[in-house]
């Protein structure tokens, strides 16, 4: 029998729907809280490494993400003019290629349907405002002023986690200086796998997404102030994009017309010192290791704490001896992603200032990085 019987997770997204999905798999009762009134994702694409396929393929949902979405092999890196360079990605792992491209919204209705499937109750428009956590239980105040026990809660509320801050105050993720702005369009037939372009003070990558969709993203630097009115970021992101002269780029860049489609983000990072829970509170995902995608990782390591979690559960063993030894199999693994992510970015905005430290490049570190995925969780 499983260690714990019922469970809440807070948050229905990436890893708080993956959670959902392990759990019930080993058999334990699962709530979701899910803060928003429905699910409102937005339509660019992720980046699944081989390692979030392996991680997913457990939970039965790889399958699903392969045929909705576009698997393809390592990542060609290009100068501006379309110039090929290198290859990075994970290893292929089994039946998995090195990458699966994907819409969001596909990806979190694969989760949702799974959720769904295995009885996961999933109750929107809410939060968790207090608990009363002890060493053999956690009563739950939720914002509708419902209680409830459970034996354990998970905190997959995302990188401004309320759950976090319940348990250890308040963390605020820091910027890093760049911001990702991302487009969807039709997929050219010549997009056989994913491209990056190194720019002189941008970068450019297009993503397959589905059969007939790829996204753009084009990383640049923001500086001290982020925010860019919504009138701004139509001419903005062409003007960013002019430097490029590779066409596929090009083609796309001329597509970009909506303001609307276009998804800004400024970048952000968090790594929680371990351990990342207190008697039966614990978290996951972004909540517990938000690190900007220069490693496409995110949400993979938020499916893999999902299966991991689960699978410490379904031993039987003792709640505080399952969450030490989730630390010790998750922590490492997330702050090499989270340091590498957060190397990578320092390094990407020295070269674009022509201040790149000698011995440091970027293109190998991703390699590097990117390589040691392939581990076993
Ligand atoms: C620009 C960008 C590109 C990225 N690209 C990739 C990529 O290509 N590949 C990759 O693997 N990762 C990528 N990531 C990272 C990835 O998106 C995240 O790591 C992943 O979404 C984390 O999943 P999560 O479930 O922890 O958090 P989230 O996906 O943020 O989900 C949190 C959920 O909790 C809910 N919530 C929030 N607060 C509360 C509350 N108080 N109560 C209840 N519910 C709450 C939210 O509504 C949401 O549904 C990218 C990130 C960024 C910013």
């Amino acid at each position: 029998m499983a260690s714990v019987n019922k469970v809440l997770v807070v948050g229905g997204g990436i890893g708080g729907l993956s959670a959902g999905v392990a759990l019930r798999q080993a058999g334990i009762e699962v709530d979701i809280a899910e803060l928003h009134p429905a699910f409102d994702v937005y339509g660019v694409g992720i980046i699944q490494p081989s390692n979030a396929l392996r991680a997913l393929d457990s939970l039965g949902l790889a399958d699903a993400c392969l045929e909705q979405g576009s698997p393809y092999g390592p990542i060609d890196l290009h100068a501006p003019n379309g110039h090929k360079f290198a290859s990075v990605g994970p290893p292929p792992l089994g039946r998995f290629q090195p990458h699966n491209g994907i819409s969001r919204r596909i990806l979190h209705t694969i989760l949702h349907d799974g959720a769904q499937a295995h009885g996961v109750k999933c109750r929107m428009n809410l939060s968790v405002s207090s608990f009363d956590n002890r060493e053999d239980g956690v009563d739950v105040t939720f914002t509708d002023g419902s209680t409830a026990p459970y034996d354990l809660v998970v905190g997959a509320d995302g990188v401004n986690s309320k759950v976090r801050s319940l348990l250890f105050g308040p963390q605020k993720a820091r910027y890093v200086g760049q911001s990702v702005w991302r487009y969807a369009f039709d997929r050219p037939a010549e997009l056989t796998t994913g491209h990056m372009y190194m720019g002189r003070n941008t970068r450019v990558g297009l993503i397959p997404m589905t059969k007939d969709r790829m996204y753009m993203f084009l990383l640049s630097s923001e500086g001290e102030n982020p925010v860019i009115p919504t009138e701004q970021l139509l001419p903005r992101m062409k003007a960013l994009l002019v430097d490029y002269s590779a066409p596929l780029v090009r083609q796309a860049a001329e597509q970009i017309t909506d303001p609307e489609g276009i998804i800004y983000r400024p970048l952000e990072t968090l790594l929680m010192p371990a351990p990342w829970y207190k008697n039966r509170v614990v978290i996951i995902g972004d909540a517990a290791h938000a690190t900007i995608p220069q490693l496409g990782q995110g949400a993979s390591l938020a499916i893999e704490d999902a299966v991991v979690l689960a699978e410490l559960l379904r031993t039987g063993e003792p709640v505080a001896a399952v969450l030490e030894q989730f630390m010790a199999r998750r922590f490492e693994r997330c702050k090499m992603v989270v340091e590498n992510s957060n190397t990578v970015s320092e390094w990407e905005q020295l070269e674009w200032q022509g201040r790149l430290p000698e011995g440091a490049n970027v293109a190998a570190l991703i390699g590097q990085a990117s390589g040691r995925m392939g581990a076993p969780i």
